[in-house]
């Protein structure tokens, strides 16, 4: 069984008269454990993909199982269960909480989850030093370099145990080297824990990375590329 499974999905934004047919008809299947990037132009619809495929957004038409659930149909709360059971996020600029410390961001989706401060503060340190933070948990997010916001933006995401991070830009607010180190992380995820990885990336040497990159245009999947060889970055 696919962990992801999308059948001819549509995607169709409505502003007033103004139609924008932002997927036309995509199928994708992804395997547990694979790393896939999504690659294409401004415009070609990844983000509104990953949105869906994130379940923050549902499509106009089409199929869409996500560990052999059907989602179109859910209810808002049993979609939103879903997501926090399978899916963390990781997004070009963070989104960490500017007067939380590490550690305290780290700890945010479970206390939406309801656990216990003793449970949390284990798990969040589990997680801070899978991205080799944890001596850094008591510093908030202006006192940490980019690509250190965006490893505790990663541990936060891994924090509630997922199947599968979906990156929306993870390195494009980075310099290469830091981007590198995300990239590194990722891979050990990946490889280590059979963390499957889906990310979004305009640059090729980014999606290089991932073992397969499916190419966008216009909302259509252009072609997929399976790499023998995706660069290493560790
Ligand atoms: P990408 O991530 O590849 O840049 P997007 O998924 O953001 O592409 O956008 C795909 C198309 O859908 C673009 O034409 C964009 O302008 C349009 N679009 C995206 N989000 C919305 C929205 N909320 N309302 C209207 N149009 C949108
Ligand atoms: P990024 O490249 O950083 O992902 P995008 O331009 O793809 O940024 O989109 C950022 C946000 O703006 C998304 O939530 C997207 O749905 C929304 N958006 C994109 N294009 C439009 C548009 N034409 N009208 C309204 N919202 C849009």
């Amino acid at each position: 069984m696919p962990l992801l499974k999308l059948q001819e999905i549509t995607r169709q934004y409505k502003s007033g008269q103004i139609r924008v047919n932002a997927l036309k008809g995509i199928s994708l299947t992804v395997e547990e454990g694979e790393f896939v990037s999504i690659m294409g132009p401004s415009g070609s619809g990844k983000s509104t993909l990953l949105n869906i495929i994130g379940c923050l957004d549902r499509p106009t038409s089409g199929t869409y199982e996500l560990a052999g659930q059907r989602i179109e149909n859910l209810s808002d709360s049993r979609l939103a269960d879903i997501r926090n059971r399978f899916i963390g996020f990781v997004f070009q600029s963070f989104h960490l909480i500017p007067d939380l410390d590490a550690q305290a961001n780290v700890e945010l989706p479970l206390i939406y989850r309801g656990m216990g401060a003793r449970e949390r503060r284990f798990r969040a340190v589990q997680a801070l030093e899978a991205v080799g933070l944890a001596e850094r948990r008591h510093h908030r997010p202006s006192q940490l370099s980019g690509g250190e916001q965006q490893r505790v933006a990663i541990a936060r995401a891994l924090v509630g145990d997922p199947k599968v991070i979906l990156a929306d830009e993870p390195t494009g607010a980075l310099d290469s080297r830091s981007g590198r180190n995300i990239m590194a992380i990722f891979q050990q995820l990946n490889r280590e824990r059979g963390i499957t990885i889906v990310q979004v990336t305009h640059e090729k040497d980014i999606a290089c990375y991932g073992r397969r990159i499916v190419y966008l245009l216009d909302g259509q999947v252009e072609r997929e590329e399976i790499l023998e060889d995706p660069q290493v970055a560790f």
